[in-house]
């Protein structure tokens, strides 16, 4: 869910667009004077901050600003929200980082059209750090696996349970780690869902006749393992 920081502090103006992003759908959350916003930006990594000018405690500029300087937050799209009009201010918005500056009184149509047209802007490709291991490869950005080239149909608990696998090849993953990494610990699911599981990925792995990677560690767990000798 898309998450926007209002950095605002007229209490009128928080209330209209709370509810207007929200009825769109986006997450909200409020700080009405600016002392709070870094930490709250820090903790909550907000999609984007709607950041008005004129605040209590510190400029809404100075936030802009200083959010532009930390590491954490400088891609974070900005949008300041002022009553003055003037050029200059605008021009001065811009340089010390907003990536959009809206003029009060605001249509609600015209900012929300801001807001989605700067994230189709702003909002990154995803972060391309796919696993390989052999000849097994998971690319995360299109959710797909490969091996020797060729694509591998996994349901999503196989796609979890490789990724585990993949994430620490060699190493021996007991069924309860992967029970908790992959179901999220959830009582409902017994060990031995572990192995069905484990079974379909081996299948879905192996249908070219590739040999087997999946070491079973008897009682213990299964690990990835790339040398593994035709023993079992
Ligand atoms: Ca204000």
């Amino acid at each position: 869910m898309t998450k926007i920081l209002i950095v605002e502090d007229e209490v009128g103006l928080v209330t209209l667009l709370k509810y207007n992003l929200e009825k769109q759908g986006y997450e909200t959350l409020v700080c009405m004077d600016g002392k709070n916003v870094l930490t709250t930006a820090l903790t909550e990594k907000p999609d984007l901050i709607l950041l008005d000018w004129m605040l209590p405690s510190i400029q809404g500029i100075d936030l802009c600003r200083e959010m532009r300087k930390t590491y954490e937050l400088r891609t974070i799209p900005i949008i300041m929200l002022t009553a003055r009009g003037e050029e200059s201010d605008k021009v001065k918005g811009l340089s010390y980082g907003a990536d959009d500056y809206i003029v009060k009184p605001f249509s609600v149509p015209e900012l929300m059209a801001r807001i989605m047209a700067l994230l189709r802007r702003t909002t990154p490709t995803p972060v391309v750090h796919n696993l390989s291991y052999g000849d097994i490869e998971i690319d995360f950005s299109k959710r797909r696996v490969l091996r020797a080239d060729r694509p591998i149909h996994l349901g999503p608990t196989e796609f979890r349970l490789l990724q585990f696998l993949m994430e620490k090849p060699g190493v021996v993953l007991s069924r309860e780690y992967l029970l908790k990494a992959v179901w999220g610990g959830s009582i409902h699911v017994e060990l031995r869902t572990v192995d069905v599981h484990i079974r379909r990925l081996r299948l879905a792995l192996n249908e070219n006749g590739d040999k087997d990677i999946i070491r079973t560690v008897r009682s213990v767990g299964y690990s990835l393992d790339y040398h593994l000798q035709e023993e079992e």
